[in-house]
């Protein structure tokens, strides 16, 4: 799997998902298969066929018609493998009612797992079973941050895309300069003493918050001077988090503004990272923008055009849009419309195409023929044309500012686009 097109590949995994647990079967009736890389499409199959025995014995003709049925089709498509792929093999199928009872249709589903797949299961169920692909969209990995120095220190996660800065304390330590009169051994002295007994708290905060984290991947120390240094070196955090210290960082700050250093000078760990990810491209793409570069574009028609002209580089799409691009078509002549709206507005403007007059042979022949998440429509246009695609969630800053301020569509061009 490309890296690059990890994002696409979560959006479409996550979409699918939220269809699958939408659908429900009229009763025991929706099969869904596992299959983990390893297995014999013949050993599958045999399975299969003795579900297809067993299901003789359901008492209602229907459910029995509706279950075998979906047997067969999800033993048809199984036999196209010639081999289980390296992440294994997902298909999921049954009768759908699409407008009431009586109106089940069979829909099969083959997704491709981002990951290997463990499980080796069939299920019939009045459901999908779709819980061992969730576990997938979860992101797994946590990052702990402390930035500290003598007056202050910050403590902060980064699971995914998500920052939380989780506490934050000051230190009571005064300056490294005696009031006059005072002894200077007497001074450097008690001044060592409270820097201890800093450190100790902050071990002992740093430990409270990043002990129970399953998963915690590592942590990132920060900060200006020597401080995080000497903390590093005495024993202050719990070994098994010390152990986790995969970096220091030189920063300027200790607060939000000094994790958000550490997050930036310690692009090489966190490289896969999302939340560096989207950030790194939206700054790209306000740098050209801001520039004129004529590097950037955005919006969807202007988008669509470069993408057509095969001059767009990364196309980011906000993960948020939620807009629908509807095909309609004529049925007496060949002429042929896109639309795009928002998902709400899909079923109305169905109706109220649906019969109208054709405006090439004046026929009242129109209809919705199809439809697409705009998303997916572009990015399958971006694919054909080699262009990167990023999806961006809406969880970040800069998440955000691709839908509020761009539309949720935008480009990075290989070169300026000529006018
Ligand atoms: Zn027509």
């Amino acid at each position: 799997m490309s890296t690059k097109q990890s994002s696409l590949l979560r959006f479409r995994l996550k979409r699918n998902l939220e269809r699958l647990a939408a659908r429900e079967g009229r009763g025991t009736e929706l099969v869904s298969l596992y299959v983990p890389y390893g297995r014999q499409i013949s050993e599958v199959v045999s399975m299969l066929n003795n579900e297809y025995g067993t299901a003789t014995n359901i008492k209602s003709n229907t459910t029995k018609k509706n279950v075998q049925d979906a047997i067969t089709r999800v033993t048809q498509r199984v036999k196209l493998f010639k081999k289980v792929p390296e992440n294994g093999l997902v298909l999921f199928c049954g009768a759908i009612p699409q407008n009431g009872p009586g109106s089940e249709r069979i829909e099969l589903y083959v997704i491709s797992p981002p990951e290997p797949i463990q499980v080796y299961l069939y299920r019939c169920d009045a459901r999908f079973h779709t819980e061992h692909l969730q576990e997938f969209l979860k992101e797994k990995e946590t990052y702990g941050i402390i930035v500290l120095d003598s007056a202050h220190a910050s403590f902060a996660t980064v699971r995914g895309k998500h920052l939380d800065i989780v506490k934050q304390i000051t230190s009571g330590i005064p300056g490294k300069f005696r009031a006059g009169g005072q002894s200077a051994k007497r001074f450097v002295r008690q001044r060592q003493v409270k820097v201890q007994d800093y450190f100790k708290r902050v071990g002992e905060y740093a430990n409270d918050i990043f002990l129970p984290i399953e998963n915690l991947k590592s942590i990132l120390l920060g900060g200006p001077g020597p401080t995080k240094e000497d903390f590093e070196k005495g024993n202050y955090l719990h070994y098994t988090l010390k152990e986790k210290i995969a970096a220091t960082i030189d920063t300027a700050y200790t607060d939000e503004h000094g994790v958000e250093e550490v997050l930036e000078g310690s692009k090489d760990i966190l490289q896969r990272i999302r939340y560096v990810e989207e950030k790194r491209i939206m700054q790209r793409f306000l740098r050209e923008i801001g520039q004129d570069t004529g590097l950037a574009t955005y919006g969807e028609d202007e988008v669509r055009k470069h993408l057509k002209n095969g001059i767009v580089d990364t196309i980011l799409l906000s993960e948020t849009i939620n807009l629908i691009r509807a095909i309609v078509k004529c049925g007496s002549c060949d002429y042929t419309k896109n639309q795009t709206m928002k998902m709400h507005q899909v079923t109305e403007f169905e109706q109220k195409t649906h019969g109208s007059t054709c405006p090439k042979c004046n026929v009242p022949a129109l209809s919705v023929t199809d439809r697409h998440e705009l998303i997916d429509e572009l990015a399958e246009i971006a694919e054909v044309a080699g262009t990167k695609v990023e999806i961006l969630s809406g969880d970040t800053e800069e998440g955000q500012m691709l839908k509020k301020s761009f539309g949720g569509v935008a480009a990075l061009l290989r070169y300026k686009a000529a006018n």
